[in-house]
């Protein structure tokens, strides 16, 4: 991906450098002033019914001029793609939805859109004219005052509540695309990657990454993995607070997919880290907005607004509140890694059939040692488990990496499992050194799984806190019927580690059916 990444940042640089299309003119000389930065007009310039005075600013796909209407007689902002003429269908339909997108919306905090249009193939709206700085000019000088910061977040949190009201979600909020007029009110603009959702309906994204990785959610900067909602513009809003306190974004790399990989498996630093100074209560609402689990961060952008509004009025956020239930619920949840799973739902449905026989076969050999005496020897178990787990193991992880390339975490669980295995079969070892008869520290087993579990409860999901105690719970048992001579310890463990790997194995394995359905329909 990495690579990939580079080539095509080259190729696009290529693209906008020379001359590929070999036109003479206005256009040749637009594309060579856009390779250095220039402006893709001589200004002034009488653009129909506009006089373009003064190029504002630009981005990934737009110019924005300061232009001013003949026939209304007004200053307002004009905004054209980069490209003109050579913008792809892509770019143009982005450019339409976004001027319909923020059409729709009427929000004194949010740019209004005046007029849509084409001239000379070049598709632009007109918008009122804010006339300031953008609020990643301000904060180029560094963290905002508190109350600054929570008011201005708190202005710009209604307004985008206000846009989800309607059914648009941003999706590309950062301090750029905030502009504050003279007045110090802000202005949410550039609705270009807003996308309208019909009501009740969930969004699935398709397609590449759009946006800055900078101020993206997780399920945002993941591509198709994970639904998009309000709490997406949430998580915008909470790295936005966080640069207002910190004077920077929670993640930054140096490249984009580096950032993206930041934002999927780091937690942010606490803002009071970086800026001592940095407001307790503001911290707690950021780090609230910036929980990676959707269901973690404020449900709406108007419940974000309403905590800064208390935190302005002195009173109690609700941040505070609920930590203890906040933090237990951490523990148990899936962590965001749990998709890793869906490719190994199957396989641990196979794994738990396969360890279930072992054990059943182990234990029945063991109960016949007495009429075969090769049994109360340890070569034929050690040859049974080694042998079969020498089996087992490579084909478990040949028929895994069939399903795509193996990501860290399962190398983590990988690492742990097979630990596990060698401990296992380590057994038998330290059973023969000690001269104890074959199969006496068999419950050990049951405490070796009993740490897998609470492994894989740290890197994948809270539920597996149960498994994990319910090994431990079967070491114990098994002790005890050893004790009382009773020959079922290893079936007892047999069937507890089988559900172990079968419950969630069913789990993530329909999962993965559900999942590569809703691909299916896109
Ligand atoms: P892009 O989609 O290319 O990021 P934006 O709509 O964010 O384009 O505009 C790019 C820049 O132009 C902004 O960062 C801001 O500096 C300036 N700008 C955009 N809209 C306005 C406006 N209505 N009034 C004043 N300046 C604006
Ligand atoms: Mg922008």
């Amino acid at each position: 991906l990495r690579e990939l990444w580079a080539a095509a940042l080259f190729a696009d640089a290529i693209a906008s450098s020379r001359d590929l299309f070999g036109s003479g003119g206005e256009e040749a000389a637009y594309r060579a002033l856009e390779g250095q930065g220039g402006s893709v007009f001589q200004l002034p310039r009488t653009f129909g019914d506009y006089e373009l005075q003064e190029e504002l600013g630009r981005g990934g796909m737009g110019v924005v001029y300061r232009a001013h209407q003949t026939s209304l007689d007004r200053t307002v902002a004009l905004k054209m793609i980069l490209r003109g003429q050579f913008a792809t269908a892509d770019d143009q339909a982005r450019f339409k939805a976004e001027a319909e997108a923020a059409a729709r919306l009427d929000h004194p905090h949010i740019v209004p859109v005046y007029e849509v249009g084409e001239y000379q193939g070049h598709n632009y709206f007109s918008m009122k004219y804010v006339a300031g700085e953008t609020l990643s000019g301000r904060l180029a000088e560094g963290p905002l005052p508190a109350r600054e910061a929570a008011r201005l977040l708190a202005t710009v949190a209604r307004a985008i509540d206000a846009a989800h009201v309607h059914g648009v979600l941003h999706r590309d909020l950062k301090p750029s695309n905030i502009l504050i007029d003279r007045q110090g009110e802000p202005h949410v603009t550039d609705f270009g990657l807003a996308k309208r959702v019909a009501a009740g309906e969930q969004l699935t994204r398709t397609g590449a990454i759009l946006g800055t990785p900078t101020y993206m959610a997780p399920e945002q900067a993941a591509g198709s993995r994970g639904k998009m909602g309000p709490t997406t513009d949430v998580y915008s809003l909470g790295t936005i607070l966080y640069q207002m306190l910190t004077g920077r974004p929670p993640f930054q790399a140096a490249t984009p997919l580096d950032t993206v990989m930041l934002v999927l498996e780091q937690d942010p630093l606490p803002p009071r880290m970086l800026n001592p100074k940095a407001d307790r209560e503001l911290e707690l609402i950021a780090m609230r907005c910036l929980q990676k689990p959707p269901e973690l961060r404020y449900q709406s952008a108007a419940a974000l607004a309403g905590d800064l509004e208390l935190y302005l009025a002195g009173e109690p956020i609700s941040a505070r509140s609920g930590r203890f239930s906040a933090i237990v619920g951490r523990w148990f949840r899936e962590t965001h890694h749990v998709s890793v799973l869906e490719n190994w739902g199957l396989l641990w449905i196979w794994h738990s059939i396969a360890l279930l026989v072992l054990c059943l076969v182990t234990n029945w050999l063991h109960f016949r040692r007495h009429e075969w005496p090769v049994f109360e020897q340890p070569w034929p178990y050690l040859l049974l488990w080694g042998g079969g787990l020498a089996i087992w193991a490579p084909i478990f992880w040949a028929l895994r990496r069939r399903a795509g390339p193996v990501t860290f975490v399962e190398r983590q669980v990988a690492h742990v499992w097979g630990g596990s295995v060698i401990a296992s079969v380590s057994l038998f070892a330290v059973e023969m050194i000690l001269i104890l008869p074959v199969l006496t520290l068999s419950p050990v087993l049951g405490l070796i799984n009993g740490m897998v579990f609470t492994a894989k409860a740290s890197i994948l999901s809270g539920e597996f806190y149960f498994h994990a105690t319910a090994l431990f719970v079967t070491a114990i048992a098994m002790a005890l019927l050893q004790a009382a001579g009773i020959d079922l310890g290893l079936t007892l463990f047999g069937v507890v580690s089988a559900l172990c790997f079968m419950v969630p194995g069913v789990k993530y394995y329909r999962r993965s059916i559900a999942t590569q359905r809703d691909a299916a329909d896109e």
